[in-house]
């Protein structure tokens, strides 16, 4: 059964084959930096990580670019307002190099929380101005370009199927724009370099054939791809919302510079919601991984829930399913680890797992297939085996699981202790008035092949 995904240029699905034998290049657009990220931005990682997770099931050696927008993403997708980054610093005081560094940082330490695999390379655009100025300069050369009083804008009317990943109706929008176009000859045109202002200095700026000033934001993702990827790549990924502006430029740019559309699939995340609406990171309504673990949810109880829908469909998010998710994840672990090891997979539900996963990422039915292993009654060192293979691509961790050890109070310990005697007595009697006695005090035992367990029971730890 080959690999199948979904293509956002074909809006169809088809069979996955690499360009180059067994290797598959894999870039997706990363933060922008001037904040922290919100859980929904982390959904669209955790779907790349698992697409990533299965290139590899199947056998791939994937190489996963991933960048951090730190420059000239402006707070309108139509190159208007001020640049994030330097909204941020006003927001902040700090320096909009300082708030890059620190948001950066922030980043890293939610990718580690979720268990992303580390990409083959992380790509700054701040370090990469020099191959953007290279990029722009081709597209000058081979036409496509026009300059204003702010920047150096490119030319969409040049493209007949500009917009084509997106369906836009170009003609239309230009026929019934309605937004200031400035000096913007078409409504789809962007900005590949914006000027300084002539009266002030920006924190971030440079030299360029042009003029001083910054990069607009999509020719960053089209160079760094090309540089460490080539310009025909396997698949690009981002979010939903990239669709229409920024992966349509991107691809705009990279056709006329290298005739390509960049990636052989496109393939996009669709969002997480609020059961208020959308989330944004400009909005009040955001929620980080940290307000999360705040409320005592496991990051990885975060994982699972997105697990549990298809990347294709919106999340909506509440506590109740979040909820749901981190008792899911607790009951998957305690059964876990009751496993003993040295087992070998069961074949046919490996199988059944990697075809879930092989038709486009069809996670919540391999998630099933999961619990149909849990509940089975395959020996406990076989299930334990098989379902290691399935948190290959869950990412789950579940191997490196360690219940936390509770503070027992000397009272309970002895209780605990004498119950264990009676059961080594065989003196079920006794064993179930000090189980019973337990509970009244608050305490949980469970009798598992590695002895009796305790813990508290109204935590549910
Ligand atoms: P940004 O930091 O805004 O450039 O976005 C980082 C990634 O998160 C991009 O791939 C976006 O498409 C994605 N994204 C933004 N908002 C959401 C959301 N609410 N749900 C899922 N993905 C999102
Ligand atoms: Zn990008």
């Amino acid at each position: 059964m080959p690999l199948v995904l979904y293509d956002t240029w074909s809006r169809t699905l088809r069979d996955f084959t690499p360009i180059q034998a067994d290797h598959v290049g894999l870039y997706c657009c990363g933060p922008t930096v001037y904040d922290h990220a919100h859980i929904g931005n982390l959904r669209t990682y955790v779907f790349e990580d698992v697409l990533r997770r299965v290139l590899t099931l199947n056998g791939y050696t994937v190489r996963h670019v991933v960048n951090i927008t730190d420059v000239g993403h402006l707070v309108s997708d139509a190159d208007e307002g001020e640049d994030k980054m330097e909204k941020g610093s006003r927001r902040t005081g700090e320096s909009a190099w300082a708030i890059a560094g620190r948001y950066t940082e922030a980043f890293m330490s939610d990718w580690r929380a979720l268990n992303l695999l580390e990409p083959a390379l992380w790509c700054r655009a701040t370090d990469h101005i020099v191959e953007q100025i290279d990029f722009i300069a081709d597209l000058e050369r081979n036409g496509y370009t026009y300059c204003t009083a702010d920047g150096v804008y490119f030319d969409t009317s040049k493209q007949d199927d500009y917009g084509f990943l997106a369906r836009l109706d170009t003609a239309g929008l230009q026929a019934g724009k309605r937004v200031a176009l400035g000096d913007k000859r078409h409504a789809t045109d962007f900005a590949l370099w914006k000027f300084s202002p002539p009266d002030s200095t920006r924190q971030m700026e440079w030299d360029s054939p042009w003029g001083r000033g910054f990069p607009g934001w999509h020719i960053e993702c089209s160079a760094m791809s090309a540089k460490y990827l080539g310009p025909w790549f396997d698949i690009h990924c981002g979010g939903e919302d990239h669709i229409a502006v920024h992966h349509s430029n991107e691809i705009a740019q990279t056709q006329a510079r290298h005739g390509t559309r960049l990636a052989n699939f496109w393939m996009h995340g669709h969002f997480l919601t609020l059961d208020a609406g959308k989330m944004s990171k400009s909005g009040g309504d955001f929620v980080r991984l940290q307000t999360l673990i705040d409320r005592g949810i496991d990051p990885l109880a975060y994982r699972y829930l997105c697990l549990s829908a298809h990347y294709r469909s919106t999340l909506r998010f509440n506590l109740e399913a979040l909820d749901a998710a981190q008792s899911a994840l607790e009951r998957l672990r305690r059964a876990y680890v009751q496993w003993p090891e040295g087992g070998m997979p069961d074949a046919n539900s490996v199988e059944r797992f990697k075809a879930e996963v092989d038709q486009d990422l069809n996670l919540p039915r391999a998630l099933a297939v999961l619990w149909d292993v849990v509940r089975s009654d395959l020996p406990a060192a076989t299930r334990r085996a098989t379902v290691d293979r399935f948190d290959a691509v869950l990412g789950l961790r579940l191997a490196d699981w360690k219940e936390d050890v509770p503070d027992i109070p000397t009272d309970i310990a002895l209780l605990f202790d004498e119950r264990d005697k009676a059961r080594a007595a065989k003196d079920w009697n006794e064993a179930d008035r000090l189980r019973e006695q337990l509970r009244a005090e608050g305490w949980l035992v469970e009798d598992g092949p590695g002895g009796q367990v305790l813990r508290p029971r109204d935590t549910g730890k």
